[in-house]
């Protein structure tokens, strides 16, 4: 280490997510300079329900962000079974898991982790890796401006992969991804305007049946969190179409009933309902290299 503290080693950090901003602001707090690259044109702010469990906890308070990262946990949380019919009974509460999670939107955690990264770690937008080249003593990367094409080879000691789970790290390092295979589940999320028709703030509901289930997660400050999961044969052929054509098709043909329509409905009005567009993501199991990735159960 030099008289100010740094390595005066260099890494490059691909993606800007939850596990890039982490993975660099550790770096720079322990002496090194990281580099953060980002696909995109600019930061996402958006995000669906998420809890922090208690590693997330830990790393947060270790990293000196958990404050920052706050708490939309609702006090009085009650979850409610419910069927097609609306007949309710008592559900299982984020509240009541071992350890308390913290119940909060991904943008949280990003931008109380994004907030306390100093200003002088640098972030190059638009802008990802098309060659990985590595030696006993580095590595050099090929980055590319997406926005001008314009390419540079650079050198760094450490590159870390954090661009997600079809990382584009992971395949020039290691080569095809055949490791990946389908678990043949689909989730689809986004963030309510307003609580599901018939349920206060503080109340969620899960509407499970085989092969397919629809969770709302409530917030304190937020109208809640909705979650869709449901099995299928092709998960490329779900991302043909749009979002809520699938999730229509997947819990059909069955009659919706009150608890589903009232979930289908708000879902259906997105553009004007929902604060964030749909998310979605085919489930395949795999190694996910530097990357925070959490598997949602397929019964979830
Ligand atoms: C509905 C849902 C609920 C979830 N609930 C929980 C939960 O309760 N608890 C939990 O711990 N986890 C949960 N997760 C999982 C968690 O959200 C993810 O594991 C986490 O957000 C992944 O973060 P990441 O930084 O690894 O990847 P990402 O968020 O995917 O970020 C990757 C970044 O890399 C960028 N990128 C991609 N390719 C390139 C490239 N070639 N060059 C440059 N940049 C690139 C992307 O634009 C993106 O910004 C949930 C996920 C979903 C979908």
């Amino acid at each position: 280490m030099t008289h100010n503290g740094r390595t005066g080693r260099r890494a490059l950090v691909v993606g800007l997510g939850i596990a890039g901003i982490a993975t660099a602001l550790r770096l720079r707090q322990v002496g090194w300079e990281p580099v953060l690259v980002e696909r995109a044109a600019g930061r996402r702010s958006g995000g669906y329900f998420i809890m922090l469990f208690g590693t997330g906890v830990a790393s947060a308070r270790r990293l000196g962000v958990l404050d920052a990262i706050g708490d939309r946990s609702a006090a009085n949380l009650t979850m409610h079974e419910v069927d097609r019919a609306g007949r309710r009974r008592p559900g299982m509460s984020p509240a009541a898991l071992p350890g308390r999670p913290r119940q909060l939107l991904r943008g949280d955690i990003e931008q109380g982790l994004f907030a306390a990264l100093p200003d002088d770690v640098e972030i190059r937008y638009r802008t990802v890796p098309d060659a990985i080249v590595q030696d006993d003593a580095g590595v050099d990367v090929t980055l590319r401006d997406t926005a001008t094409g314009a390419a540079v080879t650079e050198r760094f000691d450490l590159v870390v992969g954090a661009d997600g789970m079809r990382s584009t790290v992971r395949a020039l390092a290691f080569g095809p991804q055949e490791y990946l295979h389908p678990l043949n589940y689909m989730i689809a999320a986004t963030v309510l305007d307003e609580p599901v028709e018939g349920f206060a703030r503080h109340e969620g509901l899960v509407l499970a049946e085989p092969g397919r289930s629809v969770w709302t997660f409530p917030f304190a400050d937020h109208a809640p969190g909705l979650l869709f999961s449901y099995r299928t044969a092709d998960i490329d052929a779900e991302f043909a179409r749009p979002p809520v054509a699938s999730v229509r098709a997947a819990f059909g043909p069955s009659p919706p009933g009150p608890s589903w329509r009232a979930c289908c409905g708000v879902s259906s009005r997105r553009r004007s309902s929902c604060s964030t567009p749909f998310t979605r993501s085919g489930c395949r199991a795999g190694i996910a290299a530097a990357s925070s990735s959490w598997a949602t159960p397929p019964g979830a």
